[in-house]
């Protein structure tokens, strides 16, 4: 069995001056033996995808962050999408809480994003925060599902997940679901079927307890995943076994490795 880490970015912990030799290390050493590193905008492109193609047990995405003030038209994210170590489109979505005023803008960024994900058959990394209903709406609109996707970093109720879920999204629950004051994510942990559940850091955001505070990284997932099986009462490696294979199923194009 082995974890995986389904969303981090190693090109910040990198850029924070980190080694990053040794954070690929220490992850192996938890058994976390496969990465996908996310991109959040057109300009850090080209350093996320240069980290996946140095590793077979990293790929990448292709996106820019809602957050993000950048443009980026279908025509480019096809373009650069294409390439095979590009495996998912985002992180995207809405973020109501960081960015404000008319946000037109946002929801057409998001829309541009879905197409593209359709048209290379590649899942949606989605973002949301502050937006949960327009987040849906525009995902049921697109017909979002033909692509499908996962809601990253999830910090939503459980009627917000059952909605993700009737579009086939799968849940991704990052270290935040460890903090104590975290019980409606905790609900959500508890009672979402295994089947549509992963796992991830966000890494060098959010570390999980017991690092809460500190630089996150890869390895930490294991204290996510440890949290989550206590949680509903199951092993580490039942937990490690099911998202992971989770992992490889919505993420067609991520090549397993045989570990
Ligand atoms: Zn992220």
């Amino acid at each position: 069995m082995f974890l995986v880490d389904s969303h981090c970015h190693l090109d910040m912990l990198e850029a924070n001056g980190n080694d990053l030799s040794q954070i690929l290390l220490r992850a192996k050493e938890q058994d976390v033996k496969y990465l996908l590193n996310v991109c959040v905008s057109l300009a850090d492109f080209p350093r996320v995808l240069t980290i996946a193609e140095k590793h077979d047990f990293i790929s990448a995405s292709l996106g820019v962050h809602p957050n993000e003030q950048e443009n980026v038209s279908y025509e480019t994210l096809i373009d650069l999408g294409k390439h095979p170590k590009v495996i998912a489109i985002g992180e995207t979505g809405l973020d109501y809480f960081r960015s404000t005023g008319n946000l037109t803008w946002q929801r057409d960024r998001f829309r541009e994003h879905i197409h593209a994900a359709i048209t290379l058959q590649k899942p949606l990394i989605v973002h949301t925060r502050e937006a949960q209903a327009d987040t849906i709406q525009i995902l049921k609109e697109e017909q979002a599902q033909t692509a499908g996707g996962v809601m990253h970093c999830f910090t939503e109720n459980w009627e917000v997940a059952k909605k993700a879920l009737d579009l086939g999204f799968y849940i991704s629950f990052s270290g935040i679901v460890t903090f104590k004051n975290a019980t409606t994510i905790q609900e959500v942990a508890s009672k979402l079927p295994l089947e549509s559940m992963l796992i991830e850091t966000d890494s060098p955001y959010l570390a999980p307890i017991p690092h809460r505070g500190k630089p996150n990284e890869p390895a930490y997932v294991k204290h996510t995943a440890e949290f989550i099986a206590a949680l509903r009462g199951i092993s580490l490696a039942e937990l490690a076994e099911k998202t992971t294979d989770n992992f490889f199923t919505l993420f067609k194009k991520a090549a397993r490795p045989h570990v």
